[in-house]
């Protein structure tokens, strides 16, 4: 049966969606943006973590790695490069600190897992999101997933960055979705590509795509924009969004307000964060969001 990777499956969300929702994350993206929040979600593999927090010190781990890639000087190491992802080190790590990211599940083991959850979707107007990393790398898994809730009358969201094929999206995933979160990051596409890997062209024109599909059907589209500051967070940036918006027939976004753990996810997972200046690693101020929400609402958007 088709399987897709999923880092977590996680319930009580009230911050995903309408209502109580559970959601499904899937590992994998074709972007990489720099401050991204999930960066355990960016690689479409299973990885070792290792949460210094958690670590007692007792080093069980090194006694059985068969390639010595565990050590300790000064420093606890993992090399990576020599690590075989064979997870031994995680079965007898007594903390937790050891952990593998990912686990790939088929359908039916999902729907399983989320079916417990139902009766807070029935009583809080909720659903099932889905998000990652990016839920549409699994382009036909997601569609049976989305088919297998809407089959249970389960509300459904998807949410993504928008860098997929427009007819596989449309075929597969737009007839089982009630709902699409759909994240704008940058609207200059230099910056796109400097910042997030990827040109920003295929998104627009899938949100303009999208825009039309829903003033067919039912469709509920909500366009985002991740704050991040001096990157995304700018007047700039801000209007050029709200202006595209606009002449898309969209007068409606939601500002979402920057996160600064993303490094330390990062280093458990052996990534060295990239361009970590003061402003990355600070919760946004209250005025630093006003200000933007202000730029919005003076370019037409209702938030
Ligand atoms: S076994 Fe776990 S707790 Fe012990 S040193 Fe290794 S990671 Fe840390
Ligand atoms: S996953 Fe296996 S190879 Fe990698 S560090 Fe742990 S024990 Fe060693």
């Amino acid at each position: 049966m088709n399987k897709a990777l999923i880092l977590a499956i996680k319930g009580n969300s009230l911050d995903d969606g309408p209502g109580i929702r559970t959601v499904v994350f899937f590992k994998g993206c074709p972007l990489n943006c720099v401050w991204c929040h999930n960066p355990e979600s960016k690689r479409a593999v299973v990885e070792l973590s290792w949460d210094q927090n958690e670590c007692i010190g007792c080093l069980t781990c090194t006694t059985v790695c068969h390639v010595n890639a565990i050590s300790k000087n000064n420093t606890f190491f993992i090399n990576r490069d020599t690590c075989t992802l064979c997870f031994q080190c995680v079965e007898v790590c007594p903390s937790g600190a050891m952990a593998g990211v990912g686990k790939y599940m088929d359908v039916n083991g999902v729907v399983n897992e989320i079916i417990k959850d139902k009766p807070f979707f029935d009583t809080s107007g909720g659903g099932v999101t889905l998000s990652g990393g990016e839920p549409t790398v699994y382009m036909q898994f997601a569609s049976e997933l989305l088919k297998a809730l809407k089959k249970i009358k389960i509300h459904t969201l998807i949410e993504t960055g928008g860098y997929f094929n427009w007819d596989e999206f449309e075929a597969n995933i737009a007839p089982y979705c009630d709902m699409v979160y759909y994240d704008i990051k940058l609207i200059d596409d230099d910056e796109h590509k400097k910042y997030c890997g990827v040109s920003n062209v295929k998104i627009l024109q899938n949100f303009k795509n999208l825009v039309e599909l829903s003033q067919k059907n039912t469709i509920q589209l909500m366009p985002r924009i991740p704050l991040v500051p001096e990157i995304t967070a700018t007047k700039h940036n801000i209007e050029g969004i709200a202006q595209f918006l606009s002449e898309c027939g969209v007068n409606h976004v939601q500002l979402l307000r920057y996160n600064p753990l993303w490094p330390e996810k990062c280093k458990k997972i052996g990534i060295s964060p990239e361009l970590i200046d003061k402003k990355l690693t600070q919760w946004m101020s209250a005025e630093e969001y006003e200000q933007c929400r202000q730029v919005a609402c003076k370019n037409g958007m209702q938030m």
